[in-house]
């Protein structure tokens, strides 16, 4: 009999999904919501047994989804994506209690975004093998062939969303696939696989395995069968998983951490970059892409923070169940000590508190909007990503100052400016390391363009064909002319 447990009104299984089955494991772990500290529910504990049985699944059942082709495919995965749409208010209600994110998001931002990323690829690989390139003597004929077996591991922040990102691409191009979902948030990639199998994939195509990064993902990423390994995580995670990929020299895809600027100039709509940068303080600061380096022309930065604060005093801080809530609490009490920890030893080194810096009265694993100023280049808190509600406040004079601060860092995965000038746009926008340029805006994505990070955010791109670029074996088929019946 499978485990199920009811999480805000919806049954979910705490058990592994191998080989289109409910699976469980002796060990289990505990999953805790990060709202109050509850237990939701014992969650079975894979390794190396279950994640070798998954690929192995996966292995079995790639020959028949590769050669159902992409129109072969197609209906599946819109039913798929159809069945996501079907089921937004149960997985946002899901996914709020398992990582605190606030439901309303949910509701209309990730969980239609991931019907929309499945839905996208499969579209997409319709016109995967269209490509000719016209040589002197041979027709070359470009071919997007899946390449096998992909695992697929993504961090707690939107794991829904995030593995939907990774799973559409991959599915569409035919591999079959594995998931290793974030110990902190691991229901709504289990509903997954139902939502999956009532579309009618077949069993072997999309397997789950539960249980702990080190243990479970450690395992999985060792196994030599594996064709394609896609993780987003922390630049730590990518590291070690970069050494197990390694022996069998497995393609490796990786979206990280960062520590992204946002750029002022005086010029700038400042009503519309105040607002933008509260925004920055979304998911509790739990975002990637977060600008959590402010850089401010000295000129206006006195107005542009008062206008700020009084954007951050909108952000309530509770439940995030509740409507009126801007930020929810962080993921758990690990990562509550590590931000805090941050942050007081910004303090110590001499950061002075512009408004937060301390846990919120609420308690719990609740942190409030931070602003540090008085912060150097060189400190840890300028430097190492906290992955919390707490940004710092620099200014500058001069553009190349700002560039060179922008710059400063190991990470590139974004950058924030708000400016109406067009050349400084174009030179700034040649200039800083970074894999996203956002312009008077912030967070707008759109599928067909690269997603991805320069030196330690990231290896590669997604979006577009970048994805299929990485999922699929790339070949040519190169036909002498005239050399056909
Ligand atoms: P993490 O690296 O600790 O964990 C990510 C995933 O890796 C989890 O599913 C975890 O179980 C698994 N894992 C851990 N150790 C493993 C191992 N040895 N082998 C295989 N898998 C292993 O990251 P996190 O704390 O869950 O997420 C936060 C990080 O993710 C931040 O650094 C954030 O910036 C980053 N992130 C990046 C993006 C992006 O698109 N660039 C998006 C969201 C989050």
């Amino acid at each position: 009999m499978t485990r199920i447990i009811e999480v805000a009104g919806v049954e979910v299984s705490t058990e592994h999904f191998i080989n289109g089955e409910r699976v469980p494991s002796a060990t289990t772990f505990a999953d805790i919501s990060p709202i109050d500290g509850s237990h939701i529910g014992d969650i079975s504990a894979g390794g190396q047994d279950e994640a070798d049985a998954a690929v192995a699944a996966a292995r079995a059942a790639f020959p028949a989804w590769a050669a159902l082709g992409p129109e072969g495919r197609l209906p599946l995965l819109k039913q798929f994506a159809e069945n996501i749409r079907q089921s937004v208010d149960k997985l946002a209600a899901v996914e709020t209690v398992d990582n605190g994110s606030l439901l309303i998001g949910n509701v209309h931002g990730g969980m239609p975004r991931a019907a929309h990323n499945i839905e996208f690829f499969a579209e997409r690989a319709l016109t995967l093998n269209d490509e000719t390139i016209d040589s002197p003597d041979v027709v070359n004929h470009v071919r997007y062939d899946p390449s096998g077996v992909s695992a697929l591991i993504a961090p707690w922040n939107g794991p829904f969303m995030l593995t939907t990102w990774k799973a559409g691409p991959a599915l569409a191009a035919g591999n079959t696939v594995v998931i290793k979902p974030p110990e902190w948030a691991p229901l709504t990639s289990s509903m997954m696989a139902d939502l999956a199998t009532d579309a009618g994939i077949p069993a072997g195509v999309l397997n789950v395995v539960q249980g702990i990064g080190e243990v479970a993902g450690a395992a999985l990423v060792a196994n030599p069968d594996l064709d394609r390994i896609s993780f987003t995580g922390s630049t730590d995670t990518a590291r070690i998983i970069g050494r197990a990929a390694a022996d069998s020299l497995t393609p490796i895809s990786l979206e990280l951490g960062g520590k992204s600027p946002f750029l002022v100039f005086a010029d700038a709509d400042l009503d519309k970059a105040a607002q933008t940068l509260a925004m920055q303080y979304m998911n509790a600061g739990q975002v990637c892409l977060a600008g959590t380096r402010v850089f401010v022309e000295a000129s206006i930065a006195d107005e542009l923070q008062l206008k700020m604060r009084q954007a951050v005093d909108k952000l309530t801080v509770g439940d995030p169940r509740e409507k009126t809530t801007r930020m929810g609490p962080l993921i758990g009490a690990e990562h509550f000590t590590r931000v805090k920890g941050f942050v007081d030893r910004a303090i110590a080194d001499g950061a002075q508190v512009v408004w937060g810096g301390k846990p919120h009265e609420k308690g719990g694993f609740y942190f409030p909007p931070t602003l540090l100023t008085n912060v150097e280049q060189d400190w840890e808190i300028s430097q190492r990503e906290v992955f919390g509600p707490v940004l710092t406040w620099q200014t500058f004079t001069s553009e190349e100052q700002a560039l060179e601060m922008a710059n400063n860092t190991k990470y590139g995965l974004a950058a924030m400016l708000f400016t109406r000038d067009a050349e400084r746009v174009a030179r700034i926008g040649r200039a800083v390391v970074a894999g996203t340029v956002w312009v008077n805006c912030f967070f707008v994505r759109d599928l067909s363009a690269p997603f991805g990070g320069c030196r330690q955010s990231g290896i590669g791109r997604e979006g577009g064909n970048w994805s299929f670029d990485f999922f699929c074996d790339v070949k040519n088929v190169a036909i002498a002319k005239d050399s056909l019946a």
